[in-house]
């Protein structure tokens, strides 16, 4: 039996993938610590019920998308939804980007980006930020004009570094995209925790789109649900590689109920909000660098290897993500944050690791 082989642009890949390891405080994925409330679950189950099972799913999720829109004051066509942001994300690539066209990220940064990139055919380009993980606005705007990507990804409050762009960079970035006839996309998957977003920036006139997600914010990474505002011709574009019926019955109708529940949420994001503070101001008391977060997330070096305390917090049964060894990241850790008791945990075997 011979094997067929992979595409020749796939071989030197490698997948994308987030470790997992069985312990008791998961704090490594970014995920909300809480489920949404019990009424969600019962709205959900209702909903289900209801369903015509033996029926294709409403193709445009008119419904979600208009609900969706609604939270922005945008009309159902310039919302578009797919099975996560990083589908999202795909879609785009797919649709303004791939083979002969390149993408531009500044990193360190996501790792989709990139890796998304790649396997749509599409040529990554990256760009280093600088030293402090801030991005120089005269570094990006000139990538943008010398490489002309199809697309250009911000990424706002940035993962892994938590650090939000500023309005500058933001604007400058979008104007040079435009010179070049690219398309930037701010993925703000963790706008909710941040002070600022670039939602407002949106126009049919503007090539600009940010993509959000159900999964950090809405506590609802289980569902694989996520979405970008954009200009209405472009979301008509992204129908043409869309798989028909991609989005089932029960994910809209999940994706629906969430959205009665604004208040639950905004309450979950303030507290999330309030603990992150806790872990900065307590992981700077134990001699760890900080980096200021606009996330659900802090990233952090300790004053020794980051590889060691990654390990240790382990043997705490506490597991963060170990971004020591990433390009740009020397000896940082990410921590998500977790529930008052899972953070504590977390501070506790810091400071068992870390003192005396
Ligand atoms: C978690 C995350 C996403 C979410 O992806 P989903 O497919 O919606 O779960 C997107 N972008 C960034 C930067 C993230 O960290």
């Amino acid at each position: 039996m011979s094997r067929p082989p992979v595409r020749d642009d796939l071989v030197a890949l490698s997948g994308y993938h987030s470790p997992q390891v069985e312990v008791e405080v998961r704090l490594n994925t970014n995920e909300a610590p809480e489920p949404p409330p019990p009424e969600f679950a019962k709205a959900v189950a209702e909903a289900v019920e209801g369903l015509a099972w033996h029926r294709y799913p409403d193709r445009s999720a008119i419904e979600l998308r208009t609900a969706i829109g609604a939270l922005y004051d945008l009309p159902a066509t310039r919302v578009f939804c797919a099975n996560g942001s990083n589908e999202v994300l795909q879609t785009l690539l797919l649709t303004f980007a791939g083979p002969g066209r390149s993408t531009l990220t500044f990193e360190p940064t996501y790792a989709l980006h990139s890796h998304l990139s790649r396997i749509t055919g599409s040529r990554p380009l990256a760009v280093d930020r600088r030293t402090d993980f801030s991005l120089d606005p005269d570094d990006a705007v000139a990538a943008v004009l010398a490489n002309r990507p199809a697309i250009t990804f911000l990424c706002s409050p940035n993962n892994p570094t938590g650090l939000v762009e500023t309005r500058d960079t933001i604007t400058r970035v979008l104007e040079a995209v435009g010179e070049v006839d690219g398309l930037l996309v701010v993925d703000e998957a963790y706008g909710e925790f941040a002070p600022r977003s670039a939602i407002d920036l949106l126009d049919e006139e503007i090539p600009l789109v940010v993509t959000k997600t159900y999964s950090k914010t809405w506590a609802m990474a289980g569902a694989r649900l996520g979405y970008l505002l954009g200009p209405a011709w472009l979301v008509e574009k992204l129908e043409l590689v869309v798989l028909p019926y991609h989005l089932d019955s029960m994910k809209q109708a999940a994706g629906l109920a969430a959205l009665r529940f604004v208040d639950a949420m905004n309450a979950r994001v303030a507290g999330i909000v309030e603990e992150r503070g806790r872990l900065q101001a307590e992981l700077g008391e134990l001699g760890a660098e900080v980096w200021p977060s606009g996330s659900n997330f802090v990233l952090f070096r300790p004053p020794i290897p980051g590889d060691r305390v990654w390990q240790e917090l382990v043997d705490h049964s506490v597991l963060v993500r170990n971004t020591a060894s990433w390009e740009h990241l020397d000896g940082c850790l990410r921590v998500t944050v977790g529930t008052a008791e899972e953070n504590s945990r977390f501070l506790r075997a810091m400071a068992d690791i870390l003192g005396p």
